[in-house]
């Protein structure tokens, strides 16, 4: 936990930010985590996860933008991916984040942002997930999925199980048929809003895992938690939901392992795969998630460091 706070108040600082992302030692851990910088990248990427046989969803990464133009920018970006990924005939589908479309600016330009992207989807006829981001922006989410859900049956929201109001936004949310991916939650949560215990949010990512697949709406199951895992192909089995009606999901280049094990065993597998330059806030939160993954980082650049005064003239 005191890693994990650390991680996210450093993450805050512009400074760090730049160091980070010009590092080289940085830049190429961080590459373990997303495609690329650019769509080439991200599309290469697909249809390597594509040959393996599992299918995908590209994240053009980007968060929190302060400008109209920036908030246009990404709307384009999103559309762009859309148009290639049908072209280049991927199996894969697209996420974004509210924020990346001007949330923060206001929610009409946010909402008027994700109907274009929405439009393009539903004309190449692809699914887009509303990824979900920290607690402030749970309600305006939820509520921006809703209105666009009757409009664009081609949207679908994700819900986190450190939230102690999940289960009741899920209960809601399987009642109008929405489609969900279940997480964990990679946000740094007050108390006041989250379980603080990690033995609480695994128990409610069982429960709500169990209550999806009660509901039988085709739903994703996005861990790499053995512990969950097992327990949804029990879950699935005891209600005898098949395999094809729902997917588990994880992250470009983590448990790749694991990916695998569950591809040969018959289940659908789906990987999250971000490309962009902005990907400096993403991968502070996988850093954040595992403090293996800092202690790594800062051998590598401490070894780094060494290596470049030991080379430079004295
Ligand atoms: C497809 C997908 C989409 C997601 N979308 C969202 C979203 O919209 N909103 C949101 O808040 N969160 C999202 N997340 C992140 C999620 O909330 C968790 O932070 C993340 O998945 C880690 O939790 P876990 O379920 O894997 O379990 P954990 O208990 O955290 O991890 C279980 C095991 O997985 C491995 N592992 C987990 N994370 C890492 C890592 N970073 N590096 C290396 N190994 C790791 C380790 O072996 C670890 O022991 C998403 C996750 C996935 C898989």
């Amino acid at each position: 936990m005191v890693v994990r706070q650390a991680v996210f108040r450093l993450s805050q600082e512009p400074h760090l930010r730049k160091i980070a992302t010009t590092n080289p030692v940085t830049r190429s851990m961080a590459l373990r985590f997303f495609a690329g910088e650019t769509l080439d990248d991200a599309v290469r990427a697909m249809q390597q996860i594509n040959a393996r046989g599992m299918s995908g969803t590209l994240d053009h990464l980007g968060e929190n933008v302060r400008t109209p133009a920036e908030a246009q920018e990404a709307t384009e970006a999103l559309c762009t991916c859309l148009r290639r990924m049908k072209a280049a005939g991927l199996d894969c589908n697209l996420s974004l984040k509210l924020t990346q479309l001007g949330l923060d600016l206001d929610e009409e330009r946010a909402s008027r942002n994700l109907g274009r992207v929405l439009d393009v989807a539903r004309e190449l006829g692809t699914f887009v997930r509303i990824d979900m981001e920290s607690s402030e922006y749970v309600d305006r989410t939820l509520q921006l999925f809703t209105e666009v859900k009757g409009e664009y049956p081609n949207v679908g929201v994700v819900i986190q199980s450190y939230l102690y109001r999940s289960k009741k936004d899920l209960q809601e949310l399987v009642k109008v048929g929405a489609r969900v991916r279940l997480v964990k939650g990679a946000y740094l949560e007050p108390e006041r809003v989250a379980f603080p215990n990690k033995l609480d949010v695994d128990a409610n990512y069982l429960r709500l895992t169990r209550t999806l697949l009660e509901e039988g709406v085709y739903s994703a199951i996005a861990t790499h938690d053995p512990a969950m895992i097992d327990a949804a192909r029990r879950y699935a089995s005891e209600l005898q939901v098949s395999r094809s009606d729902f997917e588990f999901q994880m992250l470009f280049g983590v448990r790749r392992d694991l990916q695998d094990h569950l591809l040969k065993q018959g289940y659908r597998v789906r990987i999250y795969t971000p490309y962009g330059t902005q990907w400096y806030p993403y991968f502070m939160r996988r850093l954040a998630e595992r403090p293996a993954n800092v202690m790594f980082l800062v051998g590598n650049v401490a070894r780094e460091t060494t290596a470049a005064r030991r080379r430079a003239p004295s």
